[in-house]
């Protein structure tokens, strides 16, 4: 079978790998679509020794990229229950695997296992390929209403805005700002569009701003152009936004997202790497701020993720503005480096692919 590898500053290959076959409690899933991610940047850029984090696990050479997998079984392992797991399930990958008895994995965070955890498209192959060999336990079943690159989606991005939004109570009387309008920003925008907040979408691309305005934004600010702060404060008569969400991992964004927030709102950060500096006084104390991190989402919530998607009828394919087949693997990240377009996704079955 094929798949993508990133060998770190901006190269990639898309290499030969044996068929998986599943071990006794694996299943192999037939990759319908494999969504990319704002964090695979990282190790497509990755330079010097940050390109040991393209090999962290315990794999020999290179590891096939591409955490949001979605598909359908085509293989199970002779120990797998099957309430589990059944050939021919549509179902999306819980992209992470722990040691099953931890009480993060036993609550269906298995990222945060105690014993360590293997990330699939990181330390250990991932969705960017024809097929993949997972634990049946990271299956999350897939809503028949769901299409595969709603599913990709759900599977890291919009699961992440999802979770964030959950963790800091958004309801319908708030306005929430959130800082970048990738996939995972443009992702929030359209699920706190749809319970109902008042959203304010902040990016540097007008690209990007005027997707979000598609997708559900009240209003829209280009940082490049304008003080940040002070346009979501001219937004909220003066007082700051209810609730923040940085989706940008920098610096300046999360520390809009902190001075715009207003006394006793609360800011989420979700975009990884990096620092920020506030002045702790002055930005968090003297407003009774509350600030919280939020890392993706627990299998639960994955599931949840997708059913309130199919619920609501919310056009999350809509977040994808380019289709590829895996050979295309070298423009398809070429573009997504821009950090302009919308969500691209891999869907390594499809005849025929339009972009
Ligand atoms: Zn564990
Ligand atoms: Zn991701």
């Amino acid at each position: 079978m094929r798949g993508v590898s990133f060998l770190g500053g901006r190269k990639l290959q898309v290499g030969e790998f044996p068929d998986p076959a599943p071990g006794p409690y694996d299943v192999v899933v037939e990759i319908k679509a494999s969504g990319m991610c704002g964090s695979d940047l990282k190790f497509y850029r990755a330079t010097g020794e940050e390109t040991a984090a393209l090999g962290l696990g315990k794999l020999k050479g290179p590891v096939i990229a591409g955490h949001e997998p979605c598909g359908v079984v085509a293989a199970v392992g002779s120990k797998v229950d099957e309430r589990t797991a059944q050939i021919g399930a549509r179902v999306m990958v819980h992209h992470y695997s722990g040691c099953g008895s931890c009480q993060h994995c036993r609550s269906g965070w298995s990222q945060m296992c105690v014993a360590g955890t293997t990330v699939y498209g990181v330390t250990a192959h991932g969705g960017h390929a024809d097929y993949m060999s997972v634990p049946a336990h990271t299956l999350v079943p897939l809503p028949d209403e769901l299409s595969f690159t709603t599913g990709a989606a759900v599977s890291c991005g919009t699961g992440t805005a999802y979770g964030a939004l959950r963790r800091i109570n958004l309801s319908g009387a708030d306005i929430i700002a959130i800082i970048g309008q990738g996939p995972v920003g443009l992702s929030a925008t359209q699920l706190a569009a749809t319970m109902g907040a008042r959203v304010i979408a902040l990016d540097v691309s007008s690209e990007r701003l005027a997707r979000a305005k598609a997708f559900g934004a009240d209003a829209v600010v280009d940082p490049k152009a304008t003080d940040a702060v002070a346009a979501i404060k001219a937004l909220t008569h003066g007082v700051g936004a209810d609730l923040t969400l940085d989706t940008s991992g920098a610096a300046e964004g999360r520390s809009t997202a902190v001075k715009a927030t207003r006394p006793w709102g609360t800011v989420c950060f979700v975009g990884e790497g990096g620092e920020v500096s506030l002045d702790v006084s002055r930005d968090l104390l003297r407003k009774q701020l509350t600030i919280i991190g939020s890392w993706t989402f627990s299998k639960i919530g994955q599931a949840d993720c997708a059913r309130f998607v199919a619920d609501r009828k919310i056009a999350v394919d809509q977040l994808f503005t380019h289709r590829w087949r895996l050979s295309q693997a070298a423009e398809a990240y070429r573009i997504f480096d821009r950090q302009m377009e919308g969500k691209g996704v891999f869907e390594p079955g499809a005849s025929v692919v339009c972009q």
